[in-house]
Formats: C-alpha cells, structure tokens, sequence
C-alpha cells in the first residue's frame, strides 16, 4: 500500500495535458492517457473521456504535494482538499494576463512583470483613451488598496461595439467584494456616460470571452457624447459595502424591516447610536451629520437633536456585517468593533508602529507580505531561543508573527527590570481572541526535568506600546524564577497556540 501510495503520488501518475499528478478529481483516462481534474474543469470533457473510478478509489486516500512543489511550497494533501489549497497557495503560478504572453509568476510580482514589459497597459488612475474605430483587444492591469485587477477590453468594428470585464486576479482570496463603474467622458466637452455599477467578475481573469463580458454599442455612445473620437475613459473600483449588507440579510420579519427604517438617507448604511435628527424629525447618521449642514430630506436645520427613541430601539437590533461575504451580526455596540478587524476589512501592516512599513491589504496577505519584507520577524516554528547575555541592564522587546492553528498571532516579548514578560495577541475579528490559548513551555535542556508552563487567553491585536499594559493577558516571570532553567546563556521555550475546546 505504501508503495502503491508512493507511485500515485510520484513522477509515475501525470496529467497528459498539464503534467501536474492526478491529485484534483474528476480523473479521466482517454486513449492518450489520464487527465486531470484541473484540466477537465477548463477544457470541454470528450466523448471518449472516461471517468477513472478505480483510480479515484484509491488515490483518494493518498496525500499528494501541492502542484506549485517546484516554486516552494512544501504542503500535501489528500485530494478532496487539494483544489482548495491550490487556489490559495501562495506559490500559485499565474499567467500574465496578456495573451500573447507565456511569462508565469506569482501574485505579488505580476506588477513588476507589467512594469517591465507591458508598462503602457498598467492603468494608473485608472484613466485610458478609448479607441471607437480600430479593431483591438487589450488586457490592462490595474492596482488599488494592495489588490489586483485584470481589465479585459475588445472593440469590434465591425459590430460597432466593445466589450469589457473587470477581474479581481486572485479572485479565490477576495471573492466579489468590490464593484465597478466605467464612466466615459468628453475629451473636450462637459457630457459624461456613466455605464451601469457591476459586480467584478468572480472568475478566471483567463476567462474572457464575449458571452460573460459587458457589452457597449457605438451608437449608445454617440447618443451621450458629442465626439466619439475624443472620449477618455476612467474606471472606478469600490469596495461593495453597503449592497454587501442588503444581500446579507437573509432575516425576513420585523427585523429586516427595522433594519431598513434604520438607513442613513446619505450614506446608506445602517445607522448605529448616537442618530441624529432634523428640526421636522428625519434621522441622520453620526458621520453624515458632521458632513452635511441641512436636512437631505427636508432642508430643515440638522443640530445636535438625538432620536432616543430611535437609538433605544436600535440596541435591540442584529446589525449584519458591512463586509461581503461575511455572515457575523452583532448588536449595534460590537458591530464596529467586528467591522474594524473583520477578515474582509484591510488590515495594516502588523509592524506599523515599528518600521513605518505602509502596507495595507487584506487579511488573508498579511502572511506574505511579513514573510517578504519582515522576514527576521516571523517563527515558523513555536520553538523560541532567547539569548540571555548580559541582562543585566538590559532592556529589550521583540515582536514576531507566529501563524498557528490557521491563524495568525503577534507573539510580544519584552525584557525590563529583572522581569520576562510575554503576551500573544490574535491578529483578526476581536471577539475571535478567546477562542485561543497560548502556552509557554519552558524546558530544562540540562538533562534534569524542570519544568515550567504558563497558560493564558490570547487578546486582541493592539499597539506595540500597549502591548503590556494588561496584567490579565501577560505573563511575567522573574528572572530569579526562570535562571534555573537558562541553559549556557540560552532560554529555551516553546508557544504553542491551543484553540478553547
Ligand atoms: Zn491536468
Ligand atoms: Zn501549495
Ligand atoms: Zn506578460
Ligand atoms: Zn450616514
Ligand atoms: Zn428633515
Ligand atoms: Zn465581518
Ligand atoms: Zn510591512
């Protein structure tokens, strides 16, 4: 069986068409030879395609290396897991989405591949002239907020129309959380036509074709703007936040329906206390309270007037989560709190405060970027040496990344006045802290069998100067305690998360 794991696994069981091992079901064997199920989810299944079942049955058990093994990645999987871990992996190859290009890369230099060779297609702005008589076919790069997007264009002359499509490039990361408008605008005159606000499309930005891309007549333009040949084109891209929040919410009944009264007329997203209302009674989020002077509503003079009424009944609500794809409600008092570290917010750098690093971008980059520009800060591994050399006057703090339990932590180390402190925070949604444990575990490396272990709750991500503040979540061990267990100059220890069962 061994054996047998050992050859499916190994150079013996390749795709035909992709070479990669036969580790993404369905399998199918033709005349040539077996095809994987990457392959077969791309290309049309033939007729004299069969589905290879006495494979599957097999090899279904087997753990197989992640198709990206000779980029770096070192992951295995069985193959029901494996398509998941392949999207994601972040050693995933893409290919430049120029079709005329073979250059293959990874996510975060596809940039720098433009830059170098398809510089006039990155769209800054993003702003283009757009071309109504030549036939062309273009694909353009577009980067805002850290994420990626291929936006694909083809004017067809014949036809008297263009087609268009947005793609987010790691669309398995981000999903269709952003929407998109194109507006096109008179070169030299004042009319603009605005195309209708779309979804990013949620596929293959290798995809494109006519059938699922946006289509635009000549003719519908020539009606809006004077001078088709003088018409530049700008592209906004938005995070979809408040449309994301009418979708999830699935509740029928009475809530939803207070929900709805609860809308800011401005900004259109629910109202959380304080609310604000005008002279004749119309309410008014905080936020737009402070940016508009008069009621949008009624023009009536908007001052410091609170709707209690309104507020009280507010804190009895399920507030859903602003963020697309996110299914967590909370009552009014924790919902911003879940909104500012949701895993579909954008996230700062962890080590802002430190090096200035101005990085932002979603939850699921952090990893990568740490290990890219602060890898002297990230332990892979829960064991940890810390160097006790003249500690005397010693005053020292560390910060690393430790990814554990599919999360990621901020391990803070910090040495001062005779004393180790440590705490681990959770580094995601706050109310998520509790569910994790981090232990110490201090051992003898000597031959004797001291030991010490620590055991506190994880907290939520702060500041690195507050880090410490909090007795409750930081352990302190005196020096004194800890000497018998420095072994030549060496602490040794280990933090191991735990979730709370
Ligand atoms: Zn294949
Ligand atoms: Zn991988
Ligand atoms: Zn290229
Ligand atoms: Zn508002
Ligand atoms: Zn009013
Ligand atoms: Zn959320
Ligand atoms: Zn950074």
């Amino acid at each position: 069986m061994e054996e047998l794991a050992l050859a499916i696994a190994g150079a013996s069981c390749k795709c035909v068409i992709c070479q990669s091992p036969l580790s993404i079901f369905p399998v199918y064997l033709d005349q040539a030879g077996s095809i994987c199920g990457r392959c077969a989810s791309t290309n049309a299944i033939q007729s004299t395609w069969i589905q290879n079942l006495s494979y599957e049955t097999i090899a279904q058990f087997v753990k197989f290396p992640c198709q990206y093994q000779t980029f770096g990645c070192l992951e295995k999987f069985i193959p029901s897991k494996m398509k998941n871990h392949e999207n994601t992996c972040r050693y995933k190859q893409y290919p430049c989405p120029m079709s005329s290009c073979t250059w293959i890369g990874e996510l975060d230099i596809i940039f720098d591949h433009y830059a170098d060779v398809h510089a006039n297609f990155i769209l800054t702005d993003p702003t283009f002239e757009l071309d109504l008589i030549n036939k062309y076919d273009e694909n353009y790069l577009i980067q805002d907020e850290n994420v990626t997007f291929a936006f694909h264009i083809s004017f067809d002359n014949k036809e008297g129309a263009f087609y268009y499509s947005l793609y987010c490039i790691d669309h398995y990361k981000i999903g269709n959380s952003y929407v998109y408008r194109l507006k096109l605008i008179e070169q030299f005159g004042s009319n603009v036509y605005s195309l209708p606000e779309l979804p990013v499309n949620d596929s293959e930005y290798s995809s494109f074709n006519k059938a699922n891309a946006q289509k635009v007549f000549v003719k519908d333009i020539i009606k809006e703007l004077h001078d088709p040949l003088a018409v530049v084109c700008t592209i906004n891209i938005e995070r979809n936040v408040v449309k994301a929040r009418k979708l999830s919410l699935q509740i029928e009944g009475p809530e939803s329906q207070f929900l709805n009264i609860l809308e800011c007329p401005v900004c259109h997203e629910y109202m959380i206390p304080p609310i604000y209302q005008c002279l004749t009674g119309h309410a008014i989020c905080n936020k737009c309270k402070e940016l508009v002077t008069d009621c949008p509503e009624c023009r009536g003079q908007i001052g410091n007037t609170r709707n209690f009424r309104l507020e009280q009944m507010a804190e009895h609500i399920e507030y859903p989560c602003k963020y697309s794809g996110c299914s967590f409600t909370a009552k009014p008092d924790k919902i911003k709190e879940h909104e500012a570290t949701c895993f579909l917010s954008i996230y700062d750098c962890p080590f802002k405060y430190r090096t200035q690093c101005k990085w932002s971008g979603f939850h699921s980059a952090i990893l990568d970027h740490v290990h890219d520009q602060h890898p002297e800060d990230t332990v892979e591994l829960p064991v940890i040496v810390f160097i006790c050399e003249s500690l005397d006057n010693l005053n020292y703090t560390e910060y690393n990344i430790l990814p554990a339990c599919g999360q990621l932590f901020m391990v803070g180390f910090c040495y001062s006045d005779f004393q180790f402190l440590w705490t681990v925070q959770f580094i995601g949604p706050k109310e998520n802290a509790k569910n994790y444990f981090y232990e110490l575990d201090f051992k003898d490396n000597s031959g004797t069998d001291k030991r010490l272990f620590v055991k506190r709750l994880c907290c939520p991500l702060t500041d690195f100067d507050e880090m410490f503040d909090d007795d409750e979540d930081v352990v302190s061990l005196k020096h004194s305690l800890l000497q018998p267990l420095i072994d030549n100059g060496d602490l040794i220890y280990s933090c191991n998360i735990v979730p709370v069962s």
